[in-house]
């Protein structure tokens, strides 16, 4: 293959007319007049036209040509020419010239696609049609999905960051050192993915959930600043914009604090937006925790547009407007926001109908307050209930004026009231367009807490190497561990947690005491961190460090709103890969040699719950307890549905066979009051009492939006 003399079809311009050149590629699109064939030819570098005219090409070059579909794979010769007037392509880079083919050979051929791939028109000023593809089918079909301009642009970019990355680290002295992927657990607060070994059975590595523990260790051993690029997994609940595993760039140094992490990422990440054409403000805003809590509702703030919140509690401290009255009683709060001139847009029938009704009870608050203002006066439903007094403080403390409109949420519980207006805030600032979509607004996310109460009793807020802000507390004293701050930071841009990292702690004796505060037992600590405690005994540095998510670094430079757009062979929004199909299930013979055929004395076989108890598990996915005297009507229904599912099996793509159906009568059913243990919420409206909205006789859950 005559590779030393191939020119590429993205890199042509009117100063090559004349030349004689060689291209690879695929066949983008074609336009076949009968006699002349035109032929978009694409390469990795971009698109040029050539032309296939019996004037210039052989006949049996042309009859090749004529058989030519998309995406098929070819190598053509041809002479570059310049392309007569008004047939000029401005879609294309190469739009002023075309290549005349001369030969032509076909490497490969192609099967009808699944999905179009060409994103250029052939004929300026033609509308490109494209279709709406469905994501998985894009999936599926990775390697053609990949072919796409827009996609190899993505690919091409991500590859310019990884590179400035790894030169800016380069050059402030860090090195890159790879971290074991067969692990033990290290906890960030996610689920491990395990792989069991072979050479040891029924024992199992942890797929790392990021690479900390051994970060710390290489500080441990003297490098002072290490970074790595590298794959972290995490086994989180599904949500749109996450995937199992992801990249991140991890880095740590010692003998240094906050602020020269700060200015090492600042400069980092201002680099690293210029490659998407982004000038970041410098130096970057800080906020605390408690600050944009406070006033966002959320510790990752969208800085590009206002609606900060106004502590509004102490106006109402003697009101008689009842609900109002009633929450203060149980040491309630009260905040809003004002909405400048939005009164044009936020008629009362949105704002009582839309916002009060149904959209902000979908937050977790149970009602809004909303006043607009005109003539100089609130205005609204509950407005008469309000004093002068207040009404005027309302007025100034918002700095109320005509055409604004004020929006309250008051509930005993402060955090709630916080994240509902954070939910409202953003809601409004969509539908009045008022977050400007150039605008980049990092900010620094510090003073966070050093532990938050769980279901389970307290964990920490990052993980568990996070220095405090003091030493001296009493790890038994629950009080007292939720008064400290860590020494933690984040950094945010536009609303988006990019990454975060914290100082760590680097005496035993105080890691010990967290490890005690978050009541991990001496044999637990042992078992889980004692080869890591261990190394605290020869001397550990001060250090500390942070990782960036490097998949949402892309997509917010790239300027695309989903991670998977950004990575070359994602698994799909149910962690699911198209392409491979993995999660696959294994072999018998592998699961035997792996040990995992009678772990801890049950023999489980693949699929074994199907056949032991179907019932067990439907109960288990569903939530809902099963009596022993329901179960032979449930086994009934399950044995009709699998069956039902085997004849489908059986006769898929089977053309002769009549469409089958199934119905399952669908009716709730209530269980019989005399039964021993009666549910306590069958009664309706006791079951929906928590629900943030109802409706007739169902609940409504907030849209999820990505
Ligand atoms: N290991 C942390 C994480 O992956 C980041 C850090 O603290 O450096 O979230």
């Amino acid at each position: 293959m005559n590779y030393r003399g191939r020119s590429y079809c993205g890199r042509f311009n009117l100063s090559d007319v004349g030349r004689d050149v060689q291209l690879f590629g695929w066949v983008d699109a074609l336009r076949d007049h009968g006699d002349i064939l035109f032929i978009h030819l694409r390469d990795r570098s971009g698109i040029v036209q050539m032309v296939f005219s019996p004037e210039y090409a052989s006949k049996e070059i042309c009859r090749q040509a004529s058989i030519l579909r998309n995406e098929f794979c070819i190598t053509v010769s041809g002479r570059v020419t310049e392309r007569s007037k008004g047939t000029e392509n401005p879609f294309i880079e190469t739009g002023n010239i075309e290549v005349i083919a001369t030969d032509l050979t076909i490497l490969s051929q192609s099967r009808a696609l699944p999905f179009s791939i060409s994103e250029k028109a052939m004929v300026a000023g033609a509308a490109l049609v494209t279709e709406a593809v469905s994501e998985d089918l894009r999936l599926q079909y990775r390697y053609l999905d990949l072919r796409r301009p827009t996609m190899q642009d993505f690919l091409f970019k991500r590859h310019q960051l990884n590179k400035c990355v790894r030169e800016y680290f380069d050059a402030k002295g860090f090195i890159e050192v790879e971290t074991p992927m067969l692990t033990k657990s290290t906890p960030e607060g996610a689920r491990d993915y395990l792989v069991p070994s072979r050479h040891h059975p029924r024992h199992f590595y942890a797929l790392p959930q990021s690479p900390q523990l051994f970060k710390q260790l290489l500080m441990i051993s003297g490098f002072e600043r290490y970074y790595q690029l590298t794959r972290c997994f995490r086994d989180e609940d599904l949500r749109p914009n996450r995937q199992p595993e992801f990249t991140q760039l991890d880095l740590e140094a010692s003998f240094i604090d906050e602020a020269f992490i700060f200015e090492l990422i600042e400069a980092l990440l201002v680099r690293m937006f210029e490659i998407g054409g982004i000038t970041l403000p410098q130096p970057f805003s800080r906020m605390t925790w408690q600050e944009a809590v406070e006033s966002t509702g959320t510790d990752r703030p969208d800085l590009r547009f206002g609606l900060r919140f106004v502590e509004t509690t102490d106006i109402f401290s003697h009101t008689r407007y009842s609900i109002f009255k009633q929450i203060l009683h149980r040491g309630g709060y009260i905040k809003g926001f004002n909405v400048k001139g939005a009164s044009q847009h936020l008629s009362k029938n949105i704002l009582q109908n839309e916002y009060a009704k149904e959209i902000v009870p979908g937050f977790g608050a149970k009602g809004m307050t909303w006043m607009r203002v005109t003539h100089g006066k609130l205005d609204s439903n509950i407005v008469q209930f309000f004093s002068e007094t207040e009404q005027r403080s309302v007025m100034e403390r918002f700095g109320a004026e005509n055409g604004d409109v004020i929006l309250m949420i008051a509930d005993p519980s402060r955090s709630l009231v916080n994240t509902a207006l954070g939910h409202l805030r953003l809601h409004v600032g969509h539908r009045l367009d008022m977050i400007p979509q150039d605008t980049y607004c990092p900010v620094w996310i510090t003073d966070f807490p050093l532990f938050e109460v769980t279901d389970n009793g307290i964990a920490s807020h990052h993980h568990p190497f996070t220095a405090p802000d003091r030493t001296d507390f009493d790890p038994e004293n629950p009080e007292e561990l939720m008064s400290l701050m860590s020494r933690a930071y984040d950094i945010v841009i536009n609303g988006e947690e990019l990454g975060g990292g914290s100082i760590r702690i680097h005496q035993k004796e105080l890691q010990q005491k967290i490890f005690q505060a978050l009541n991990l037992s001496d044999q637990e600590v042992e078992e889980k961190f004692g080869f890591f405690l261990n190394a605290f005994e020869y001397g550990p540095p001060p250090h500390g460090g942070l990782a960036l998510g490097m998949d949402r670094v892309a997509a917010m430079i790239l300027k695309t709103t989903s991670i998977r757009e950004v990575t070359a062979f994602p698994k799909n929004r149910s962690a699911f890969c198209p392409l491979t199909q993995a999660p696959a299930e294994v072999a018998h013979e592998q699961l035997a040699e792996l040990g995992l055929l009678d772990i801890r004395g049950k023999q489980e076989l693949p699929g074994a719950w199907h056949q032991k108890d179907r019932i067990d598990h439907l109960s288990w996915v569903s939530r809902i307890g099963i009596r022993d005297g329901e179960r032979p009507e449930i086994q009934s229904a399950i044995a009709d549905a699998v069956r039902m599912a085997e004849h489908v099996t059986a006769h898929a793509g089977d053309r002769e066979q009549e469409p089958a159906f199934s119905v399952f009568a669908l009716e709730n059913r209530f269980r019989d009051v005399s039964c021993p243990d009666p549910c306590p919420q069958r009664d309706i409206s006791e079951l929906f009492k928590n629900a943030p909205a109802v409706k007739g006789d169902y609940f409504k859950v907030a849209t999820i939006l990505e």
